[in-house]
């Protein structure tokens, strides 16, 4: 395994050519991509084109950038000017994006080659890869089970060496929860941190876009690049700035790390919770405080999320009735062609989702439902406040259980929606997290999940990047 950090200097150093990097990813894209689903189009062509023209710059003399020659994956909900980009549905199957999402443009911009786009859930609507109108991602590490959702194919990419890192969106947990399955680092940055301009939009006050790496290093190398203010996305802001310079003198002196109650409940496996109890251990063995704090409004997220979530959800998604995007059925009749074409065009689990969030902003429950889910979504907010007055970072299981098998859950939404117990009140929040691995469950990789306060990634990676840290002497001695 190569870290994209690795591949880069190794091109800086001409130990190896963005040409090389280009082809060893499409060996294994060719050798794995049919069993696991993880890439839904592959850009080989361009992609050697451009590493080709990146080898003539740097053999020119030309600083080809911080990800120069590194190939990269894109979760298909980010458009890649002259690339189709599906959102995984059947309704954009032949969609063209007319311009790059400004966080690909970033990478681009740094020499990144975009080697393809990945699966995921429709609309990144998930917790499984499942409901992907291509197929499911099969987990890596299992390939009876899934890979996680909803950037299931951008886990899988990296985590079976197809790429070092790839890009998902985080919703709710979307790059945390498959980071944790496939034994990654997946971060999810605060809200306004990275534009998501050129992001098809499931949730548009939650959205976040997020690398998927090996090391936390190259998560904040690629926050690094990405971060910023964007004129395109009003949201976007510019507070600090990321540094993966500070993260290589890490340690946990002078942090205090607070552990919710709320997440050693009832229902958890168990050696999930061990595991991440061996975390908090090891933190505190190796110089960190750790402080029990009381989050009750955490344990409303869940009920909070899939009240915001499906109702800015049926309002992003009114967009794709095959007149304004989407393919347009054969009716005469407007409304027929408008019922027809969504009809036809979305998945299961979209259409219930367009048709709860309907349901919630219809005159008589907007009240009951959405504004009172609003009213606790500030309440949640001042409550994370107020802890992160005590604490540096929170930790936490990132996901109630691993990687459950491949069409054991379809049928149960209900289950799905809980596998986001953990991740979706930082989404609420607006604060950052990340995903560590942590061990093995039974063969099968769990994720910690260490959280901080908005615009804190600072903070927050200098904890990933010392537990990681940390548990690689573990794993040495
Ligand atoms: N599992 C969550 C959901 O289904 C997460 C989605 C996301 O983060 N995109 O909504």
């Amino acid at each position: 395994m190569k870290t994209a950090i690795e591949i880069r200097d190794a091109i800086r150093d001409g130990g190896m050519t963005a040409e090389d990097a280009v082809k060893a990813s499409l060996k294994i894209i060719e050798e794995k991509n049919e069993g696991l689903n993880a890439f839904l189009e592959v850009y080989e062509d361009e992609a050697l084109a451009r590493a080709r023209d990146l080898d003539a710059r740097k053999a020119a003399g030309e600083d080809i950038g911080r990800l120069g020659g590194v190939p990269v994956a894109v979760k298909d909900v980010m458009l890649v000017k002259g690339h189709i980009a599906s959102a995984g549905s059947k309704i954009l199957e032949n969609y063209m994006a007319s311009y790059t999402a400004t966080a690909v443009q970033r990478l681009i911009d740094e020499g990144a080659i975009v080697i393809g786009r990945t699966n995921c859930d429709e609309f990144a609507m998930g917790a499984s890869n499942e409901n992907s109108a291509y197929g499911p991602v099969k987990n890596p590490y299992d390939e009876t089970r899934i890979s996680g959702g909803s950037s299931g194919g951008s886990a899988a990419a990296v985590a079976s060496g197809m790429v070092s890192i790839a890009l998902g969106s985080d919703t709710g947990g979307s790059i945390r929860q498959p980071a944790g399955f496939c034994n990654l680092v997946g971060l999810k940055p605060s809200y306004g941190r990275v534009s998501r301009y050129g992001l098809m939009a499931l949730t548009s006050s939650f959205d976040q876009i997020g690398p998927f790496a090996h090391t936390v290093a190259d998560a904040a190398l690629v926050l690094e690049i990405m971060e910023g203010v964007d004129a395109h996305d009003a949201t976007s802001r510019e507070i600090g700035e990321t540094s993966v310079a500070e993260l290589l003198d890490t340690s946990f002196d002078g942090m205090t790390f607070g552990v919710p109650k709320q997440c050693f409940i009832e229902g958890i496996d168990e050696k999930t919770l061990k595991l991440v109890k061996d975390a908090i251990v090891l933190v505190e063995s190796k110089g960190g405080t750790i402080k029990e704090v009381d989050l009750p409004l955490s344990a409303k997220g869940v009920a909070t999320y899939y009240i915001l979530l499906p109702a800015e959800a049926s309002s992003n998604l009114a967009r794709f009735d095959g007149i304004r995007y989407g393919d347009r059925s054969e009716e005469e009749d407007a409304i027929a062609n408008y019922l027809r074409t969504r009809g036809d065009g979305f998945g299961d689990e979209v259409k219930r989702r367009v048709i709860l969030g309907t349901y919630i902003l219809s005159a008589g429950y907007y009240d009951a439902y959405y504004k009172k889910a609003l009213a606790v979504r500030k309440a949640m907010h001042d409550e994370y406040a107020e802890v992160f007055k005590e604490v540096d970072v929170l930790i936490t299981p990132t996901s109630p259980s691993p990687a459950w098998k491949l069409g054991e859950k379809v049928d149960d939404p209900l289950f799905n929606y809980l596998a986001d117990i953990f991740t979706c009140s930082a989404n609420i929040a607006g604060i950052c997290g990340v995903s560590v691995p942590c061990g093995f469950s039974d063969g099968l990789p769990v994720g910690v999940q260490f959280l901080a306060g908005a615009f804190e990634e600072a903070k927050l990676l200098r904890a990933a990047a010392a537990y990681e840290e940390a548990r690689g002497d573990l794993e040495v001695s």
